[in-house]
């Protein structure tokens, strides 16, 4: 009989496990709390790690056909000196793609169910099969209506407690309505926690595809905690210009990073990040990355002035605090941001989400369920949580390196931290072993 698979989360991660799922013969549901499917975002660099992983669900061609493919460019200081030069390695190349590009080959003509909001999961340790429970019709928080829904939430903020009760008494078995919760709320109350429809879905596996603040693993990994790194981030894409850089270019400050690339489409995707306190937003945000990046390099300002107004992206920069021990429960696995969450430092996070998928995919179409997920943990905990540490020792020495003293010791020495080049710079990170290899 064909297993059954809920992935939650439409992003790169959850398309790409959809892939690996199908590849391995079960019939797949995604589920997408959005109204449409879209990748956040702007550029993303894939590496060969991520290349590979994405032939082996067999959009490497259609990636390679359509990215921009660059050998780094290196590093430099603030003001455009050399500091660094990258490795020239034809393995250090790498697909430098519009996130948007990336999204539709991962997606192909697959049907996404949108607005569907999961809320909560159970695993399948009960005997019975893991489920999740959407809410219809719940904004999604990234939407433009995301602030009328944040202020009509807290508005009703006891209805939406006793909305949880009521919801609870909706579990199979249960009253249909919980009438002691409903005899204290209003009508408007009941009638808000109705208009919000929840369903239960079951499947033989639920795959938490749902990124940092994921939901799935909110439900059974309620310990994890995820942290916020102390820095921000701008994002923007602009048509090329005299002065674009033909591959990867980085330059490094005080407190911050600057980073180009040239994408798909004749286009450059720049991120600036810096040190900031959580949370602050600016009215004009092209303002406010100009305000920041204002004597570094004469390309780094012209990049973030040609920016359309509409097309800046800030975010606020978090990671997973927490290192799960396990990506998986009964019949649940957890794959891309949900499990593992990174610093953008090392630019790895979407490419271990397709290593993730891959490697799943393989495993589901090798092993029984269980035997695989076990699998899964070997191949994927320890290898994901090595990003996770290094790109958090990143971190340390771009966007919370303020000291002027240690700016000019590791602009000097660029060495400081010989151990984390290494690190970086070792073929283990750019190479995936597939487990159709090793098993
Ligand atoms: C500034 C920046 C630059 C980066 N650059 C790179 C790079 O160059 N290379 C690289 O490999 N990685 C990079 N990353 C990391 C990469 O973007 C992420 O690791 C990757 O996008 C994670 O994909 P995901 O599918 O796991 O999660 P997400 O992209 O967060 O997708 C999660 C999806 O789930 C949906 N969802 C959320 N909650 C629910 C719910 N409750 N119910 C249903 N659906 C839900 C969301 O709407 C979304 O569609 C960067 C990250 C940042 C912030």
């Amino acid at each position: 009989m064909t297993q059954t698979a809920i992935i939650v989360g439409a992003g790169l991660g959850g398309l790409a496990a959809a892939r690996g799922l199908e590849a391995a013969g079960w019939q797949v549901r995604v589920l997408e709390s959005a109204q449409e499917a879209r990748a956040l975002g702007a550029g993303i660099t894939v590496t060969g790690n991520g290349l590979a992983a994405l032939d082996e669900l067999g959009v490497g061609d259609a990636v390679r056909e359509r990215a921009v493919r660059a050998l780094p460019e290196g590093i430099l200081t603030d003001q455009g000196s050399p500091l660094q030069q990258q490795l020239q390695a034809d393995s250090s190349a790498v697909h430098a793609i519009h996130r948007a590009t990336l999204h539709e080959i991962l997606r192909g003509d697959r049907e996404i169910e949108t607005g569907m909001r999961v809320v909560s999961g159970t695993d399948a340790s009960g005997g019975g099969r893991a489920s999740v429970t959407i809410e219809h019709g719940a904004a999604d928080p990234d939407s433009s209506d995301a602030r009328s829904e944040r202020e009509r939430r807290k508005d009703r903020a006891r209805g939406t407690k006793l909305g949880r009760r009521i919801h609870r008494a909706l579990e199979p078995g249960d009253e249909p309505i919980d009438r002691k919760a409903e005899s204290r709320a209003s009508k408007a109350q009941v009638r808000a926690v109705e208009d919000a429809r929840f369903e239960t879905l079951e499947a033989d596996l639920v795959v938490g595809a749902d990124g940092i603040d994921s939901a799935v693993r909110q439900a059974l990994w309620p310990k994890a905690r995820t942290d916020y790194s102390g820095a921000t981030a701008w994002l923007g894409v602009v048509q090329a210009e005299a002065d674009s850089p033909a591959g990867p270019r980085m330059y490094l400050g005080r407190g911050a990073e600057f980073g180009m690339e040239p994408i798909d489409g004749g286009r450059v995707y720049w991120w600036g990040m810096s040190f900031a306190r959580m949370g602050r937003r600016a009215d004009d945000e092209i303002v406010a990355a100009l305000a920041q990046f204002d004597d570094w390099a004469p390309e780094v300002r012209d990049h973030i002035a040609a920016t359309p107004q509409a097309g800046i992206i800030r975010r606020d920069l978090f990671s997973l605090a927490t290192r799960l021990r396990s990506y998986h429960r009964p019949g649940v696995v957890l794959v891309g941001d949900a499990a593992h969450a990174m610093l953008p430092t090392l630019g790895q996070g979407g490419n271990a989400s397709f290593e993730d998928a891959a490697t799943l995919g393989i495993l589901l179409g090798d092993h029984s369920l269980d035997q695989a997920l076990l699998e899964y943990d070997r191949e994927r905990v320890a290898r994901t949580q090595r990003f996770m540490t290094i790109s958090e020792r990143l971190a340390r020495t771009n966007t919370r390196m303020r000291n002027p003293l240690l700016v000019a010791a590791r602009n000097g020495l660029l060495n400081l931290t010989p151990e984390l080049a290494t690190e970086i710079a070792g073929d283990w990170m750019l190479a995936w072993h597939s487990p159709r290899h090793t098993s």
